[in-house]
C-alpha cells in the first residue's frame, strides 16, 4: 500500500494505491468485512492542521487503509521508528521510510458524536475541547443515504457551547460494502489526528463503554474481551495511538451504557444529546432501531414505561423478537429486567428469553475497575475522582459478571 496526503485550500486529500498483493475485500480490526469502492478522500480542517507530524498523518491514513494493507505501507513521509515497530508487531506490515522523532502533546480531546456516551465523557472532562466527525458527500461516489442527517448533529455539538472543531470528511464513502461507514472504526479521529499539533493533544477520548470495550461489542460474539484489538490500551490500536503520542483515552471503558445514559440526562448539556443519526432538529425520529434501544435505557434508567409507537411488528424491533444473543444484551436484559410494562413493548419476548432481574442486572450500575486502571496516567486521577463521586466501583462478585460474560 502507497499513501499520499497532499493539502489545497484548508483540505487534506488522501490518495492510495494497492500494492500487488493487496486486496479490495478486507476486514475491518473487529472482523466485519468491508469492501473497497475508491481510492481517495478528503478531510476539512480549515485553516489548522497545516503541517501535522509524519506520524499523525500515517496514523490518519492508516485507520483507512489497514483493512486493504497485506504486507507493507509506505508512507510520503518518514514516519518514526516506534510508529513503524507498532505497525510490525500489530499487524505484520513493514511501514516506511522510517526517520522522524517521535511527537509529543499535553491536552486530552474528546472524539465527540453527540450520543450519550461521548456527552458523559465530555461531563468528565468539562474543560476537554470537542473534535467532531461530520459525514460529507463524496466528489465521486452519489450519497443514497441522505436518510444520514449529519448536518443536525454537527449543529446540537455546536450548541454545547464548549470548544469545538467540527471536520467534515467523506472517507465513509470509499466503502461500498457496508455503505457508508468508517474502514476502521478509529477513522473517526482523523480530524483530532490532523489537528493534534496545532491543538497540543497529548490524548484521545472515546465513549466507548463497558459492551464495547469489555463484553464484545456488538459485532463480536459476546464474550469477555480483555484483549480487544480494537480498544484495549494494550491491544494494536492502542499501541499504534500510543506511538503516534496521541494514547486511546476510554474514560466510560468500564461502565454501561445505563451509566452514560444517566450521566448524560443529569449533564447540563442534556437538551443538546442525540444518538439517532435521522432525525431533524426538532429531535430524534423515534422510529429507527436505534432509537427503540435506546428508548429501553432510558426508560430503565427513569423507572418509567417505555414510550413508543412501534411494535413487535414493526422492522426496527425485528431482531429482538428472535432468541438471543442480541447486540448489547447486556442492556437489553437490563431493560427488560427494569421497565414497567415490558410485556407490551417490542421487547415483550426478549424479556421471556433472557429472564433477567433488578438484581441479576446490577452490576451495570457500576465501573469495571480494571477500565479505571487502564486510562493513561495523565488522566486517571479525573476519571477514577469521578467514578468514586457518582458511579460507584463494581464489587469483586459483580467485575466476575464482566469476566463470565458469554460462558454461562
Ligand atoms: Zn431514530
Amino acid at each position: 500500500m502507497r499513501v499520499t496526503w497532499t493539502r489545497d485550500e484548508g483540505v487534506w486529500r488522501l490518495v492510495f494505491l494497492l500494492d500487488p498483493e493487496d486486496g479490495t475485500t478486507g476486514s475491518c480490526s473487529d472482523g466485519h468485512p468491508v469492501e473497497l469502492r475508491t481510492n481517495s478522500c478528503h478531510v476539512h480542517t480549515g485553516a489548522g492542521g497545516g503541517s501535522p507530524h509524519p506520524d499523525l498523518l500515517a496514523l490518519a491514513a492508516w485507520t483507512v487503509v489497514a483493512p486493504w494493507t497485506r504486507r507493507r505501507v509506505t508512507f510520503d513521509r518518514p514516519v518514526s521508528p516506534g510508529f513503524a515497530e507498532a505497525l510490525r508487531t500489530g499487524w505484520g506490515v513493514d511501514a516506511g521510510p522510517v526517520g522522524e522523532d517521535a511527537r509529543s502533546g499535553a491536552r486530552l480531546a474528546v472524539s465527540y458524536s453527540g450520543g450519550a456516551d461521548s456527552m458523559a465523557v465530555a461531563t468528565m472532562f468539562p474543560d476537554a475541547p470537542f473534535v467532531h466527525f461530520q459525514r460529507v458527500s463524496h466528489p465521486r461516489v452519489p450519497n443514497r443515504w441522505t436518510h444520514y442527517r449529519a448536518e443536525v448533529l454537527a449543529d446540537l455539538a455546536r450548541r454545547a457551547g464548549r470548544e469545538l472543531h467540527i471536520v467534515p470528511s467523506d472517507l465513509e464513502f470509499l466503502l461500498s460494502r457496508p455503505r457508508p461507514g468508517y474502514p476502521e472504526h478509529h477513522a473517526v479521529t482523523v480530524g483530532a489526528l490532523l489537528l493534534a499539533d496545532d491543538l497540543d493533544l497529548g490524548g484521545i477520548a472515546f465513549g466507548y463503554e463497558l459492551g464495547s470495550r469489555w463484553l464484545g461489542g456488538d459485532r463480536y460474539i459476546l464474550r469477555y474481551t480483555p484483549d480487544n484489538p480494537m480498544w484495549a490500551a494494550h491491544g494494536k490500536w492502542g499501541r499504534l495511538f500510543t506511538a503516534a503520542g496521541l494514547p486511546m483515552v476510554l474514560p466510560v471503558g468500564g461502565v454501561s451504557e445505563a451509566v452514560t445514559m444517566r450521566v448524560a440526562l443529569e449533564s447540563d448539556l442534556r437538551e443538546h444529546v442525540r444518538w439517532c443519526l435521522r432525525g431533524s432538529g426538532d429531535g430524534p425520529c423515534g422510529v429507527c432501531g436505534k432509537c427503540l434501544y435506546k428508548e429501553l435505557i432510558q426508560a430503565a434508567v427513569e423507572g418509567r414505561p417505555m414510550r413508543t409507537g412501534l411494535t413487535a411488528e414493526s422492522a426496527p424491533a425485528r431482531s429482538w423478537q428472535e432468541p438471543p444473543p442480541y447486540g448489547g444484551q447486556e442492556m437489553i436484559e437490563y431493560g427488560c429486567a427494569r421497565v414497567p410494562n415490558i410485556a407490551e413493548t417490542p421487547f415483550a419476548r426478549a424479556a421471556e428469553h433472557l429472564r433477567a432481574t433488578v438484581e441479576s442486572t446490577r452490576w451495570l450500575d457500576h465501573c469495571y475497575p480494571p477500565a479505571v486502571e487502564e486510562v493513561p496516567e495523565p488522566w486517571r486521577k479525573q476519571v477514577a475522582a469521578f467514578v468514586g463521586e457518582s458511579i460507584g466501583l463494581m464489587t469483586d462478585d459483580q467485575a466476575r459478571r464482566v469476566e463470565t460474560w458469554g460462558t454461562r
